[in-house]
């Protein structure tokens, strides 16, 4: 039975930012009048600006994530992951997480299945660093941190203890700053129940290309990061970049070699790869589509968030840049804009200027620019913290709460050990799951292979 003859039925694909609210717009537009189903890998949806809290310990990884079925009561969540869109059959090809194959028929499409992390052909990295795109990767990091204080705080050899206590952020991006100023409040609060050999202090080093942090925002945001971190203690070294990693270390374009066991790579991100088979026209690996967010001959199809080009009206010939807040906003279009397809309502196109941005970097500290009136030191700080809890479209009080045991309590300096470093590779199409021993290895170019769909 076709589903058009009873109900319009909606697929979103992804669950982040831009699909939470497509669907949730959706739903609350047309109160049961139409199917929608929400395709996600996982049950929740994940909100990515906290991640840095949860790798340093200040938030459990279950506070940075909101439940789908909770949260969006009139959707049917469809856990799986796609890895075919056929839109000749209107046809959503998927796995589900125990490896079965599934596929959805839709009338109407949003695809919104956001960013992975960029890779940069540089020997070694793809093998030896670890990305910064998901919650798997924020435990795993957690973990390999404490344990390499452990080791070092038990290790005879001071070069051992010295590399051993040495962390290496690559790309000084919002992530990156944010995860190298939480890193170092993080191997401070470890050394100081277990003190490592005399002279020996945990070492974090921040790398970029660019010629200052935070390359991309505001002049004075990223004077007050620089700052911040300097007086932290974290070495920040701009206009350099890695030559080559090993087991052992990191090679710098500048001839330095830093012994580590540690190398973060926050370098940015690439749109999600299943936007690239979809045979519809690209702007640098992200779908392009209008300002209503139609992917061009497809009226049916809409995206939005990362994987999207979204043309910016605000700034001709450009488009939108990958951030949350440009993701929530286009989801809510998109929602407007499927209903309107629908016979409810009137399309709108997508405009949006900059509230400005917020960076945390940890303790009472913070970088923002609400509305583009630069803030610093411990107001920054509150401002971004608010900000987050008022953004979060959910467990509010559970952040709240840890943030004041934060505050008042040692940090706990424990390593569960669940995710190991196998997996969670840098090079991944899933940054949002690990992967599982014994589990079947399939990829995206897999499945396209048997298919014949490259
Ligand atoms: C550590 C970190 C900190 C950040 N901090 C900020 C910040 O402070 N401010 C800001 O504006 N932005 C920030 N960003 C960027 C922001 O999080 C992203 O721009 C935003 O998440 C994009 O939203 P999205 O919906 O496009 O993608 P996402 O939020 O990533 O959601 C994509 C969803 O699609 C799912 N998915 C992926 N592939 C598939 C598939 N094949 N099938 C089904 N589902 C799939 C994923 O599981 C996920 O649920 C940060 C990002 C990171 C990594």
């Amino acid at each position: 039975m076709s589903r058009t003859a009873v109900r319009p039925h909606v697929v979103i694909v992804g669950a982040g930012f831009a699909g939470f609210q497509a669907a949730r717009t959706l739903s609350r537009l047309t109160r049961g009048r139409t199917d929608i189903t929400l395709l996600n890998p996982t049950d929740y949806f994940l909100y990515l600006p906290l991640l840095p809290q949860v790798a340093a310990g200040v938030l459990e990884p279950r506070r940075v994530t909101v439940s789908l079925a909770g949260a969006l009561r009139h959707v049917r969540l469809v856990l799986g992951e796609a890895d075919r869109i056929d839109l000749t059959r209107r046809a959503v090809h998927y796995a589900d997480p125990e490896g079965q194959d599934g596929e959805l028929s839709y009338d109407r499409l949003v695809l919104a299945v956001g960013s992975v992390n960029k890779l940069l052909p540089v020997p070694g990295v793809a093998e030896h660093a670890h990305g910064f795109r998901g919650l798997p990767e924020a435990l795993y990091l957690r973990d390999h941190v404490t344990r390499q204080i452990e080791l070092a705080a038990a290790a005879d050899d001071a070069s051992v203890c010295r590399a051993r206590c040495t962390f290496v952020v690559v790309g000084a991006g919002y992530t990156g700053v944010e995860v190298a100023a939480h890193g170092e409040l993080f191997t401070r609060s470890l050394v100081r129940r277990q003190p490592l050999r005399t002279g020996i202090e945990p070492r974090w080093v921040l790398l970029d290309i660019a010629p200052r942090v935070l390359p991309e925002l505001d002049r004075r945001l990223s004077a007050t990061a620089d700052r911040v971190l300097r007086r932290r203690g974290v070495e920040v070294r701009t206009e350099t970049s890695v030559k080559e990693a090993t087991r052992e270390g990191v090679l710098l374009s500048d001839g330095d070699h830093l012994p580590t066991r540690t190398l973060l790579w926050c370098v940015g991100v690439r749109p999600d790869p299943l936007v690239a088979g979809i045979g519809s026209a690209l702007e640098r690996g992200r779908l392009l589509v209008d300002p209503f967010l139609n992917v061009p001959d497809h009226p049916e199809v809409f995206a939005c968030g990362d994987a999207a080009a979204v043309p910016d009206l605000t700034a001709k010939g450009q488009y939108t840049a990958m951030t949350a807040q440009h993701a929530w906003r286009q989801g809510k279009t998109a929602g407007h804009n499927v209903a309107a397809s629908l016979g409810l309502g009137r399309r709108r196109s997508y405009r949006h200027h900059d509230l400005g941005f917020t960076v945390d970097l940890g303790g009472v500290s913070g970088a923002a620019n609400p509305l583009g009136v630069p803030l610093s030191g411990p107001l920054a700080g509150a401002v971004t913290r608010g900000y987050h809890l008022a953004a979060m479209p959910g467990n509010r009080v559970r952040v709240a709460a840890d943030w004041l045991l934060d505050a008042v309590l040692p940090r706990q300096g424990v390593q569960l050990g669940l995710v190991r470093s196998w997996s969670v590779p840098l090079d991944t199409a899933s940054p949002e799951t690990a992967r599982v021993a014994g589990a079947p290895e399939r990829t995206r170019d897999a499945a396209a292979e048997r298919t014949g769909d490259e």
